[in-house]
């Protein structure tokens, strides 16, 4: 997504010690993962990111990450654009191997840099996704469900004679 390289595990441990930060701008269009559950329009939307950079207590570098912005979704309910505000404020732990995770008071909000170090754009990415609903609707939707589709006379119902057809190919 955002043009960041791997930042080896060596990097990191030295902008904790310095509390470096580094802020960019993207358009959700630069991330491939977030621009599939968003309209068109929705990948010109532009998200605010920031990483900032402290030691944890376990001596390992706390990455905390914010981003600010827009998704263009859709309604689960109505199935129209739904515009889903991002208020990211999380942070993890960076480890540089699967056994230093067992170091860390909470091992679930930790990443792993690997030999190939870590990919900030990444676990931003990461991080809004699991902030997403699985299902996410209007808080007040206009559309008001009266009937199932399958139910109203007259539509065509495809895969209707499916089990049908199915018992039929097993004989
Ligand atoms: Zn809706």
């Amino acid at each position: 997504m955002v043009h960041l390289s791997a930042v080896a595990m060596r990097k990191l441990r030295e902008w904790a010690a310095r509390r470096h930060a580094i802020e960019a701008s993207f358009k959700v269009g630069a991330s491939a993962r977030l621009a599939e559950l968003c309209a068109d329009v929705g990948a010109k939307e532009a998200i605010d990111a920031c990483w900032s950079f402290r030691q944890g207590l376990e001596g390992f570098p706390v990455i905390r990450l914010r981003a600010r912005g827009a998704l263009q979704l859709q309604c689960q309910r109505c199935l129209s654009p739904l515009v889903w505000p991002i208020e990211l404020d999380s942070q993890l732990t960076a480890v540089g191997s699967e056994n230093e995770i067992r170091e860390v008071a909470s091992p679930y909000d930790t990443v792993i840099a690997g030999p190939d170090g870590l990919m900030l754009g990444t676990i931003l990415e990461d991080e809004i996704l699991i902030s997403l609903p699985m299902a996410p609707v209007h808080s007040q939707c206009e559309v008001v469900r009266e009937s199932r589709p399958e139910a109203a006379p007259g539509l065509s119902r495809p895969l209707a004679g499916l089990g049908a057809l199915m018992r039929q190919s097993r004989d």
